[in-house]
């Protein structure tokens, strides 16, 4: 029997998931959703899913004709550059469109003092002497941090980074979401006085933009990678009407 028509999901963020769940038996393609496979313990997925790259845009464009993909979301992370660009080379290959549910920044409100870097080194090397900084980063991007060894920092992150980490950086290994109240407590226990964070957007890690908006205190802002244009939506509903309006 020839495979099923299929809706391929570009996962790994809250919104893939959301997603995966509001289309699996809604409509009538087979709906799979793929993973990097950076998390060892994925969260439940509706749907069907598959884990590991494809070997770049051709090895995508390859699969997406294998699978008889009808139609690619792109519900990746904001800052998952290379596999977005991927995403539209393969679907242009192969003339599949391709659409993208992608979160809103976060905007900086009057009172914020926010410096905008362009990406991670550049962020570790905003970050005055002396400083005691709440990094949050994830595990593949705390290396520049380290070479930093005039500052004392707290790196959050999901799972652990797999890299010895010295005494002066402390390690906290938890699950978004916060509440403004947690991530008060932490920054007056840890007397941080300045916070990293990329511009991942959404409101799930919200809460420590507000926490250090309330401790008036300075954001050094990783701006997000630039991608290439595709018909996209900022949340699963929108991106619902959009998807109706690009099946075949
Ligand atoms: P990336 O730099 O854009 O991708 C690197 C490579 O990983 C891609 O070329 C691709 O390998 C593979 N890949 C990435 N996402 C994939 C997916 N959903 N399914 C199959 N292969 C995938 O991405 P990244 O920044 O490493 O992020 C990896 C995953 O973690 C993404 O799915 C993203 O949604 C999620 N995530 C990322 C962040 C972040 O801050 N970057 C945060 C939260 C979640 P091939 O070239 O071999 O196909």
């Amino acid at each position: 029997m020839a495979a099923p028509d299929t809706i391929l999901i570009l996962g790994g963020t809250t919104e893939a998931r959301a997603l995966a769940a509001r289309l699996t038996g809604s409509v009538t393609q087979r709906v799979l959703t793929s993973l990097a496979g950076r998390t060892t313990t994925p969260e439940a997925i509706a749907g069907e899913t598959r884990v590991g790259g494809f070997g770049g845009a051709a090895g995508l464009a390859r699969y997406i004709a294998e699978a008889r993909v009808v139609l690619v979301v792109d519900a990746t992370h904001p800052f998952a550059a290379a596999i977005s660009a991927n995403a539209v080379a393969a679907c242009g290959r192969v003339g599949v469109p391709c659409l993208r549910l992608e979160r809103p920044a976060w905007r900086p409100l009057p009172d914020d003092r926010w410096q905008v870097v362009a990406n991670i080194p550049a962020a570790a090397r905003a970050i005055p002497p002396g400083a005691r900084a709440l990094v949050t980063v994830g595990r593949q991007e705390i290396q520049a941090f380290l070479e930093r060894e005039d500052i004392h920092f707290v790196a959050r992150m999901i799972e652990p980074p797999g890299i010895a980490i010295p005494d002066r950086a402390e390690l906290l290994l938890a699950r978004p979401p916060f509440t403004v109240e947690d991530e008060n407590r932490l920054m007056r226990e840890r007397a941080i006085d300045v916070l990293v964070t990329k511009n991942s957007g959404g409101s799930a890690s919200v809460a420590k933009l507000m926490a250090a908006r309330q401790r008036a205190l300075p954001v050094i802002m990783v701006e997000r990678p630039v991608k290439p244009p595709v018909p996209a939506a900022p949340d699963v509903d929108s991106m619902l009407d959009l998807i109706s309006g690009a099946l075949p």
